[in-house]
């Protein structure tokens, strides 16, 4: 297997081949640190939030759904903690003018990491970073505002509508998948650490004194959700935040960490964030956010347990986690090995020659899985060989062969990514064997 740098660039390099990344504005040099997602990122971006939706909305009774807007009143930065506290220390070297995080190992040394020079950094100052713009015609500074830096924000402000309108009862729980900005200092790791990203949050409200337990079940719930995804266990691990790494907001908190080829580091966040962002709410606004317990009339501000985790850092791992360089029959192949639901092609058909009605006959089953809003490809360039190549190495977990013996029986080939083995089965029944593998 490859070096970790290796293992990088040769990923950058299939995203962008096979079409799942690219560099933003790249005819123009790029911009930094943003990408966009191709047709089968796209694909990916969309299965994982599905994914993380079904989990966490669609298979509980005490989770709803919400999707906030990205501009927010100043204000609500204000009782956040943001506007004051949502920054990094930052350093320049005093030689080449390039800045970076005070926080990171490659400085501690006091060495530039890009030019060299020694006791290269004077003092270190706080970075905020959050995008400011300006709302309306007027820049002036009552027009200022911010781009989120998180989405956990629209949920506080919206926690008493959603509770009285999906008359929830605490315990419950408001998710939300959107974008994020943070005008991060030292970005990088292609898409482990981007300006503009997207999250996927919940936020769980519970009593307080039942935060411990409720703690404990969101941390294990979290990590069932990744080796369900396929990630693989001992590439996993809890990171427990000691006192000098806990946010202003946070009681406790655990990272899950993934062991990228650049090292342990955080995948997932989950705090007990305790009373203080709807205590802090209620202050700066005025309205009142206490939950009133229908069945003892008690009033209390709830705690709440957060699990927060970004849709193109569970793009990432799941991309990482599954590439692998393998011989097999003798020859070298690159496999993306992609859970069949996160997988961006589920099926590729393939008519083993260019006669014999055999292409006809493949575009027609390609057609009806299609129909069946089953994500099909379908291809018929270059030898049989290359084409499961291309497969293999885009994440596409089953090929089905249309061959002669299709015309005699009805039968076709269906080709496992992972094992190898074929099966034949009836031309009527892939969907019917798709469909329930995909389950
Ligand atoms: P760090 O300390 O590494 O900057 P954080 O602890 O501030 O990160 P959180 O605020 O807990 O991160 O964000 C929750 C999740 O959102 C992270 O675990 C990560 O998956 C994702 N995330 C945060 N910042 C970024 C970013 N700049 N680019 C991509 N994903 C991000």
């Amino acid at each position: 297997m490859s070096e970790p740098q290796d293992v990088m660039d040769k990923l950058v390099s299939l995203c962008k081949r096979r079409g799942y990344i690219f560099q933003s504005s790249e005819i123009y040099g790029g911009t930094g640190s943003v990408w966009d997602y191709g047709p089968l990122g796209v694909e990916l971006k969309r299965n994982v939030k599905e994914a993380w939706w079904t989990s966490m909305v669609h298979m509980r009774d005490d989770v709803e759904g919400l999707d906030a807007s990205i501009l927010m009143h100043p204000r609500v930065w204000e009782a956040s903690g943001h506007v004051a506290g949502f920054s990094d220390p930052l350093i320049e070297c005093k030689s080449c003018r390039r800045r970076f995080r005070a926080d990171l190992p490659e400085v501690q040394e006091r060495q530039c990491p890009v030019c060299g020079t020694r006791d290269a950094f004077g003092e270190a100052r706080q970075f905020n970073l959050m995008f400011k713009t300006f709302m309306g015609p007027v820049e002036d500074t009552s027009a200022v505002i911010y781009l989120r830096p998180e989405t956990a924000q629209g949920s506080y402000v919206n926690f008493l509508n959603i509770q009285q309108s999906a008359r929830q009862k605490v315990p419950f729980g408001i998710a939300q998948i959107g974008k994020a900005f943070r005008n991060e200092i030292t970005p990088g790791n292609f898409i482990f650490r981007t300006r503009e990203f997207e999250q996927m949050e919940l936020q769980f409200f519970v009593k307080p004194g039942s935060d411990d337990e409720w703690f404990e079940q969101w941390k294990a719930a979290r990590m069932e959700w990744h080796l369900a995804n396929g990630i693989r266990k001992e590439k996993l691990r809890f990171h427990e935040h000691g006192p000098d790494e806990l946010a202003h907001y946070a009681k406790k908190a655990f990272d899950i960490e993934y062991e990228y080829p650049f090292g342990w580091k955080e995948f997932e966040g989950i705090h007990n964030r305790t009373d203080f962002d709807l205590s802090r709410h209620q202050e700066y606004s005025g309205k009142r956010l206490e939950y009133i317990d229908p069945s003892t009339n008690e009033r209390f501000i709830p705690y709440v347990v957060e699990t927060a985790v970004g849709v193109d850092r569970t793009m990432l791992v799941a991309l990482i986690d599954g590439y692998r360089e393998e011989t097999v029959e003798g020859e070298e192949r690159v496999v993306l090995g992609l859970i069949p639901k996160l997988a961006p092609i589920k099926v590729a058909v393939f008519p083993l020659v260019k006669k014999d009605g055999l292409p006809e006959r493949a575009e027609k089953l390609h057609a009806s899985l299609r129909r069946a809003a089953v994500n099909s490809f379908y291809d018929d360039a270059g030898s049989i060989g290359r084409r499961y190549r291309r497969q293999d190495e885009a994440g596409t977990p089953w090929c089905v062969t249309v061959d002669g013996q299709t015309s005699v029986d009805g039968s076709v080939t269906i080709r496992d990514r992972d094992t190898l083995v074929q099966v034949r089965v009836a031309e009527d029944r892939v969907l019917g064997w798709v469909k329930e593998r995909l389950l």
